[in-house]
């Protein structure tokens, strides 16, 4: 049973330890602080604490463990399941924690566990240097990466967590540690694997590649009736393709966005983002085959900024809107396959909802998984919710037969102990080991939950 009650003494003490704020409610901006990416999320925790420094994060679990409070960690708050607050609870918030190192000579970086994309891709590119990195810009670094890290460099230089040499963490009885090849190497492998069950990361470090800073990126869109001949085009382009080339299938309704030109707003499309990150000129020839098939409706694959790609998607899935994620993995594209994302598109009852499939291969690595297909139902009246989700579930069953085993970790949305464990594949007993390790009493379990042996009950 939580307790979730504290004396006014103890929270004061509390809050003079923390250097950050502690919002409670009824205080200033609490409605705003409690608030995370995904606005089907409306939780109500006790406090929230804004940590600025490691110290802080240390006092919070400290404060949380006296008495008893439920533990919600966040720094970018884009879990879809809404793993960064809660209810009752206390929020433990990084996000004041945002600086960023960059060691060119050395190609590593050293990030708070509070960074966002953004800032961090645009430190790294000053000197021509990236890692793979989620393709919207305020995702979180720490909760990206813990959960594996897709992005649009992943093919050849892996998924995020790849690249990670080492973290500094507090873990579940307050301790500092740091986890690398050197020290507690375990607890880095586990890291790598195991979301955010094993601490708070306050610092990541990671190795770092030279990329552009001008990439061959951008997309190419057919109307989306073309769909299934798209499709069948794409398997075979993508079955040769170098692994500089990472690309992701769109099917939606293009947003009323003013950057986008009046006859494209609104119109159902299929499209191939995509970003060659190697030489312009062996990219030019590698991209021709996109260009010229259909020929596509519009043409965006052009020279430019890696950190202006990396926002290329933001504006079309802002904060706060309503979010429903259904995800899973294929092995192969098949026929059978291809029509149920037809279909899928064709059904979507929301002009914000996008069904995505993202090309694995190369370096990056998630089982046998060859492409990561999610179904992110969007909308913005609370009331139509059955309809939205309903979507996204009857698409999901629909392409079940043709699905390997488990999902990617950081698009699961709230799923049952048997999904989640499947997701963590063979690794899972491993994990566990870890967990009965660092956390035995599971006070790091609002996340994509390892469960430490003998602990039965999540949280809220
Ligand atoms: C619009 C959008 C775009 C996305 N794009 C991508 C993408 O391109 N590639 C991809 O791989 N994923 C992507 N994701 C999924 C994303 O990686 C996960 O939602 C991830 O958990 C977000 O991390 P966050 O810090 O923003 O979220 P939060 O909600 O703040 O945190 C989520 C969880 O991560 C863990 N966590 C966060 N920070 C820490 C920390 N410092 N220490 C320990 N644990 C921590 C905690 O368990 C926490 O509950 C996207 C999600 C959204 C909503």
């Amino acid at each position: 049973m939580l307790k979730t009650a504290f004396t006014d003494s103890a929270l004061a003490r509390f809050r003079t330890r923390v250097a950050g704020a502690v919002i409670q409610p009824g205080d200033d901006g609490f409605d705003k602080a409690r608030r995370v990416w995904n606005g089907m999320v409306d939780k109500r925790p006790v406090a929230i604490a804004r940590c600025t420094n490691v110290d802080d994060v240390v006092a919070s679990v400290e404060f949380a463990r006296a008495h008893q409070l439920l533990v919600a960690v966040r720094g970018g708050a884009h879990s879809v399941a809404g793993h960064g607050t809660c209810n009752g609870g206390l929020v433990i918030d990084l996000s004041p924690m945002q600086t960023v190192q960059v060691d060119p000579g050395k190609k590593v970086a050293a990030v708070q566990g509070g960074t966002k994309w953004g800032p961090f891709d645009r430190a790294a590119q000053a000197h021509g240097l990236a890692v793979t990195g989620g393709i919207m810009s305020e995702t979180g670094v720490a909760g990206l990466t813990l959960g594996g890290g897709i992005g649009w460099l992943m093919r050849k230089h892996g998924l995020t967590a790849d690249n990670l040499l080492s973290a500094d963490l507090v873990t579940a009885d307050g301790q500092i540690l740091r986890a690398s090849a050197g020290e507690n190497p375990e607890l880095l492998w586990g890291l790598q694997r195991g979301g955010g069950n094993f601490g708070i990361v306050t610092e990541l470090h990671f190795r770092l590649h030279p990329v552009g800073p001008i990439v061959l990126a951008g997309w190419v869109l057919y109307p989306q009736e073309k769909a299934t001949e798209v499709l069948r085009f794409y398997r075979d382009y993508v079955a040769s393709v170098p692994v500089e080339l990472t690309t992701i299938v769109i099917l939606r309704r293009l947003p009323q966005l003013a950057s986008l030109p009046p006859f494209l707003r609104g119109m159902p499309v299929i499209g191939i983002a995509a970003c060659y990150c190697g030489v312009i000129e062996a990219g030019e020839r590698v991209v021709q085959p996109l260009r010229a098939f259909g020929p596509p409706l519009v043409d965006g694959i052009t020279l430019k900024p890696y950190v202006a790609h990396q926002t290329m998607f933001d504006a079309a899935q802002p904060a706060g809107r309503l979010n429903y994620w259904k995800t899973a993995y294929l092995t192969e594209l098949k026929d059978a396959a291809i029509d149920v994302l037809a279909d899928g598109a064709r059904r979507m009852t929301s002009p914000f909802s996008v069904l995505a499939m993202y090309q694995l291969g190369g370096a990056a690595r998630l089982g046998s998984a060859a492409f990561c297909v999610n179904a992110a139902a969007t909308w913005a009246e609370p009331g139509e919710n059955d309809r939205h989700i309903g979507w996204a579930r009857e698409f999901a069953a629909a392409l079940e037969p043709n699905c390997g085993v488990g999902a990617y970790l950081n698009f699961l949305g709230e799923e049952d102990d048997e999904r989640v464990r499947s997701s963590y594949r063979e690794n899972i007993e491993r994990l566990v080991a870890l967990k009965n390790r660092y956390d035995p009493t599971n006070l790091f379990r609002l996340n994509q939950n390892i469960r430490p042996t003998g602990q039965s009950s999540a949280g809220s």
